[in-house]
């Protein structure tokens, strides 16, 4: 079976392999590269709006395994967004210092300003994922973390962050293709990473590990996404289309003159 929405319901358990990969919509690339430009232009002015305002600000998650394109979405979809309101944080392996601390203390650091888009490339995610695949803590340690990041994302959407969860899903053949891709293509060579290969061999561990991590974590007010990632350009679509969505929800509006400035001239 394939859904053909890329939303689950709250309280129901998340099955990847219900959502198919390398779903497009059926609409064609021609008309998927038109609409995401659109959507593009639109971004770009609800930004506009979001940082005029500053009352609030979104929250982009993005997570997917090892080159499901969470550098390719940024580029692609993000480009409308005013540099000066919009930021993105890559969370890499912990530091030293990183590690000497809950392990929401650095992704709180990061957080968006009122006014700001932010977007995370991985995440907090990676803490009951990677962690959990390779056990980096005791299992009854990152068994508790579900319920802290529900709190952790409960605290930023009463502060008046939107936060939307993004999970690229790509087949295991098409990171084949990808990686192999990296290996070719000369300007593609400095992303691939020997490690990803042995990371690649715990496919189904990590499947696992994301489809419970969604499940404990999909909740109303910060719902995940599970976007078919294999066509590039549908991707983009989708993602552009829940951005789209979701700042028109929010209908940011230029904020009223502190005083009457009808009429008034300067000289
Ligand atoms: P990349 O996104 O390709 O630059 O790689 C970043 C690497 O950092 C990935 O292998 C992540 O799984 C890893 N990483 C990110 N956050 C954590 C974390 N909290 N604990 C362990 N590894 C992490
Ligand atoms: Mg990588």
């Amino acid at each position: 079976m394939s859904r053909s929405t890329t939303t689950v319901e709250p309280g129901r358990p998340v099955r990847l392999d219900e959502f198919d990969p390398a779903g497009d919509g059926a609409a064609g690339k021609k008309s998927a590269l038109a609409e995401t430009r659109d959507n593009v232009k639109v971004l770009a002015d609800l930004g506009y709006r979001l940082y005029a305002e500053h009352r609030r600000a979104l929250l982009l998650v993005l997570q997917g395994m090892d080159t499901a394109g969470k550098d390719g979405t940024i580029r692609k979809v993000m480009q409308g967004f005013n540099p000066q309101s919009c930021r993105v944080s890559s969370f890499k392996v912990p530091t030293p210092e990183e590690l000497d601390h809950d392990f929401l203390w650095r992704i709180h650091k990061q957080v968006p300003r009122r006014g700001e888009v932010g977007i995370f490339n991985r995440s907090h995610y990676e803490d009951v994922v990677i962690v959990r695949v390779h056990g980096l803590v005791p299992e009854q340690e990152w068994r508790l973390r579900y319920d802290h990041i529900n709190d952790f994302e409960r605290l930023l959407t009463e502060a008046g962050t939107t936060v939307v969860k993004i999970f690229l899903h790509i087949s295991k053949d098409e990171q084949r293709k990808r990686l192999q891709a990296r290996l070719d293509n000369p300007s593609k060579r400095w992303k691939f990473n020997r490690r990803d290969l042995d990371e690649r061999k715990l496919w189904d561990d990590y499947q696992q590990a994301y489809q419970d991590a969604i499940t404990r974590t999909n909740l109303g007010h910060a719902p995940w996404h599970i976007v078919p990632a294999d066509r590039k350009w549908h991707r983009n679509l989708i993602v552009s289309r829940i951005l789209r969505n979701t700042l028109e929800q929010m209908d940011p509006r230029f904020p009223p003159p502190a005083e009457d400035l009808d009429g008034l001239v300067v000289e």
